[in-house]
């Protein structure tokens, strides 16, 4: 194995408390871990040395990653948004199921999956693409506070939204550095069932839970979801409680979300969660008195779609990652009773530069069909050249889909990664054009909210793998 130093600059930590004998205690989750010198954390990214609690992984990302707001279970904020995704190294959980375990379980990662990034250099990635809205997300944005507190800061500051992905097994001083900051939190809650968490996340339930409301309770746009993990937490008793717990200590007004499970991580010898349970377990919801309950990783359903919860009126579509707004005006009434709709608008969220037809000469083309429950890519570019270039996608086979080419507009040297997800029934793959400057990757996006590390063209199925689409030199007819 090759040397790992992607842990090796330590910084400062927040949330210390000194104990004799040079021990610390972490107050950043509700472990609450008790730190001998030389030792690190349970998650394995906050360490003591010397005395003194340090993090491990401030800056330390998977790649910055460009996905759309659908990814991370908020339906009701921007839809359809782009937003730029950072995820790191580390967990304060180890849920069996995980399914970005080659991420939060921080013994798996290699220096080659960890990118090194300042604040500055994510606001820059952000603000040059257009993108409004950062999600701190994957394994968990938990374990990189002392990065996420200062990097949101400068975000905010520069206009951007803050989004908070998490398991939300923090501790309430925490969240109160979070809330100065962080716009939305889309908070997942495994089980309602105390038992549940401990053996199969290894951590508590109630902290989960009360530092949902404290969010809440600060004003925050919440959404929660579960992911329903087949014969485990994919049955009515769950939906039941969840349910409860919305209802009664959040608002039937909270967007939730029922999601969908495949296997992962230590639990590969089970299937995915049937459908119909989980469309089981949104009636009961809706029946208790939700008013917005959806599922995730489910394709070709309604269940995705949001309606007027006053007239019916259908206003937003859903496939996928990918949202349509269908009946709601520029202002967020709805277009069929006038009532304003509990979503939050974005203007300029979503689009990007577009062009009918591709440059005549200079560019290499790939193709990836979707197949199978792979219905999502990640594209990686990265600009070899010291000047800027220009690379392409579109969606192609759905002739009655949008057919103009995306334009990815790179800086010199930059790498830029984005996802491409399946948007219609009908859609058949997408198409890449990049410039012979550009090297590229290819990576399979299975399900949402996910990081694969692995590059198309390697590996065996459990990762991430798909057929490499070869990229060929463009000739035109
Ligand atoms: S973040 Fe949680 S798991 Fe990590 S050291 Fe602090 S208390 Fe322990």
């Amino acid at each position: 194995m090759s040397q790992r130093t992607w842990d090796n600059q330590p910084r400062p930590a927040r949330l210390e408390e000194r104990l004799d004998d040079d021990v610390v205690r972490c107050h950043l989750s509700p472990r609450n871990c008790r730190i001998r010198p030389g030792q690190h954390g349970f998650c394995m990214v906050r360490a003591n040395r010397d005395g003194r609690l340090v993090t491990l992984n401030y800056g330390r990302s998977v790649h910055a990653t460009e996905e759309t707001i659908e990814t991370e279970a908020v339906f009701h904020y921007a839809p359809g948004a782009r937003i730029l995704s950072m995820g790191n190294v580390g967990c304060m959980l180890n849920c069996d199921y995980c399914h970005n375990w080659k991420t939060s379980q921080a013994r798996h990662v290699e220096d080659k999956d960890v990118y090194h990034y300042t604040p500055e250099e994510v606001v820059d990635i952000a603000v040059r693409h257009g993108i409004k809205v950062i999600s701190w997300t994957y394994n968990d944005p938990v374990v990189w506070h002392e990065f996420v507190v200062e990097t949101a800061a400068l975000a905010k500051a520069a206009g951007i939204v803050n989004l908070y992905k998490s398991a939300f097994f923090i501790s309430g001083e925490a969240i109160e550095e979070l809330i100065p900051v962080i716009d939305i939190f889309s908070v997942s809650i495994k089980s309602l069932d105390p038992k549940y968490y401990r053996k199969i996340t290894k951590g508590w339930l109630e902290p989960v839970l009360e530092g949902t409301e404290q969010v809440f309770r600060a004003g925050k746009h919440v959404e929660v979801s579960t992911l329903m993990v087949t014969d485990l937490s994919d049955d009515e008793t769950t939906a039941r409680e969840m349910a409860t717990f919305v209802g009664e200590r959040l608002s039937p007004d909270v967007p939730t979300h029922f999601v969908r499970f495949h296997p992962d991580y230590k639990m590969t010898d089970t299937i995915r969660t049937p459908v119909d349970r989980l469309e089981r377990a949104r009636k009961i919801a809706l029946d208790m008195g939700l008013n917005h309950v959806y599922l995730g990783n489910v394709y070709d359903t309604e269940s995705t779609n949001t309606w007027c919860h006053r007239c019916g009126q259908l206003q937003i579509t859903r496939y996928g990652l990918n949202a349509d707004l269908v009946g709601l005006d520029g202002d967020g009434a709805c277009v069929g009773c006038g009532a304003r709709a509990p979503i939050v608008l974005l203007p300029d969220a979503r689009s990007r530069t577009r062009v009918p037809e591709l440059p005549a000469e200079g560019l290499d083309l790939a193709r990836f069909d979707w197949h199978g429950d792979v219905r999502a890519l990640h594209v990686q570019v990265r600009n070899t050249s010291d000047a800027p270039v220009r690379a392409y996608h579109r969606r192609y086979g759905d002739p009655a889909a949008e057919q103009s080419w995306q334009v990815i507009d790179l800086a010199p040297q930059e790498s830029f990664r984005y996802i491409a997800a399946k948007s219609t029934a009908g859609e058949v793959g997408v198409q890449v054009a990049v410039p012979s400057q550009c090297t590229s990757s290819l990576h399979q996006v299975f399900d949402r909210a996910h990081f694969p590390t692995v590059e198309a063209s390697a590996g065996t199925l459990n990762e991430d793998v798909s057929p490499l689409p070869l990229f060929q030199p463009r000739t035109r007819s």
